[in-house]
């Protein structure tokens, strides 16, 4: 009996949730602000019509099989996505130094590129912002990578510590792998400006440091496509080495479809095809191929001009419809005279908002107003609905108060 002997088991160790859970709390008013996953006006999951459009379209086509696909997904699926992050015009793609593989979501693709830059990259370090997204450190670190901070958010001015993040990245060692997330930063809602992203890329390719975007919101922060990937263009376009992240969870709501890819841009046409081979020897061994289902939404939308235009007019309308979530709370909070300046809600960009509220307050909440957030304070603003946002605000009131 391994199992039984084995004093790992003999305890029950909860899953590490850095938030409250809700499902116990009998409250039929209980509000669950802690996942980062969008929700329509009257508090329900949203399939987009396009993505409805596509599956009915998929499953009319009698050709579609529930075959295997390669090892690196769907071909066409991978142009796509690659098109979409780099943009029409880009010349990586157009030289053919760009290697692109299906994944299981934005997870998945971090995991299969962290798992090829242990397997292949020498400098073992990876600095991630501080503070980033829970999982980084357990997909970084479980790949066989170190993991170390670079300072981002600056809790005094509720922005982001510039100077602090350049400090770090001047003296990360060479090759030091960098994960940035390309926007809509979670958890924090602080993007740096076109200009400060200039000044990251100046010290990331001085140093010589290898950039990992993690591109988990690209439309969904701005409500732009485009826009949103000028991070990841303004690196790819001065010829460097940089990975990318890429999630369709988020922006197409395929969130259990787990669909996202690793792009990987190089410096030529011969490297790109030899990392394109170990790439697939990692993949391989781990779980085969991917699934075929939200491959085939993504790319049936991606590819017909008609169904793309609608994409963008749904995407802009969630992105829209959290950014006056972001305006109705701050109202709401200034009209009952919370003390304090919560102007951060509103300059805050993405799914969410970083309140500045501590554990205690935030599990004070959770008791009191059955409000669930997670205990850094953050609040995922793509939940809220007009109906909700006096409940959370009268919470923070009484919660600051
Ligand atoms: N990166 C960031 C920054 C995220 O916030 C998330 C999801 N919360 C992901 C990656 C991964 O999302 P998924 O695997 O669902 O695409």
């Amino acid at each position: 009996n391994f199992f039984e002997s084995n004093p790992i088991f003999e305890k029950d160790i909860p899953v590490c949730r850095p938030f409250a859970s809700s499902w116990d709390d009998p409250c039929p008013v209980k509000l669950n602000l802690s996942a980062g996953a969008y929700r329509t006006e009257e508090g329900k999951p949203l399939v987009l019509e396009v993505v409805r459009k596509a599956e009915q379209q998929l499953a009319n086509d009698l050709s579609c099989d529930k075959g295997y696909l390669s090892i690196d997904g769907l071909a066409d699926f991978n142009k796509l996505s690659a098109k979409l992050i780099l943009g029409d015009d880009s010349h990586a793609v157009d030289e053919n130094r760009v290697v692109t593989i299906q994944c299981l979501s934005g997870t998945g693709s971090l995991r299969v590129g962290a798992e090829f830059l242990a397997k292949h990259h020498q400098q073992r370090v990876v600095f991630v912002p501080n503070p980033t997204w829970g999982n980084h450190p357990f997909i970084f670190t479980l790949a066989g990578l170190s993991v170390e901070y670079f300072r981002y958010y600056d809790p005094q001015t509720r922005g982001l510590d510039f100077e602090g993040m350049l400090e770090d990245l001047g003296a990360a060692p060479p090759g030091a792998i960098v994960v940035l997330q390309s926007c809509a930063h979670n958890p924090t809602g602080i993007d740096p400006t076109l200009e400060q992203w200039e000044k990251i890329r100046q010290i990331v390719r001085s140093k010589g440091l290898l950039p990992f975007f993690d591109n988990a919101y690209q439309g969904f922060a701005s409500g732009n496509l485009d826009s949103d990937a000028q991070s990841v263009r303004m690196f790819v376009a001065d010829g460097g080495e940089c990975l990318i992240a890429q999630s369709f969870a988020k922006n197409m709501g395929l969130y259990g479809e787990r669909i996202g890819a690793l792009t990987i841009v190089c410096t030529s046409q011969d490297v790109a095809r030899k990392i394109h081979s170990q790439v697939l020897l990692v993949v391989r061994p781990m779980y085969l191929s991917p699934p075929i289902h939200g491959a085939s939404i993504v790319t049936t939308i991606l590819k017909n001009s008609d169904m793309y235009k609608d994409w963008t007019i749904e995407l802009k309308g969630m992105a829209d419809r959290i950014i006056s979530m972001r305006q109705q709370l701050y109202e709401a909070i200034q009209a009952r005279g919370t003390p304090g300046d919560w102007s951060h809600i509103i300059k805050q960009i993405g799914m969410f908002s970083f309140t500045g509220l501590n554990e205690k307050q935030v599990r004070w909440m959770a008791k009191e107003y059955h409000i669930y957030i997670t205990y850094d304070g953050r609040i995922s603003i793509a939940s809220l609905s007009s109906k909700t946002v006096p409940q959370l605000a009268d919470a923070i009131h009484a919660a600051v108060t």
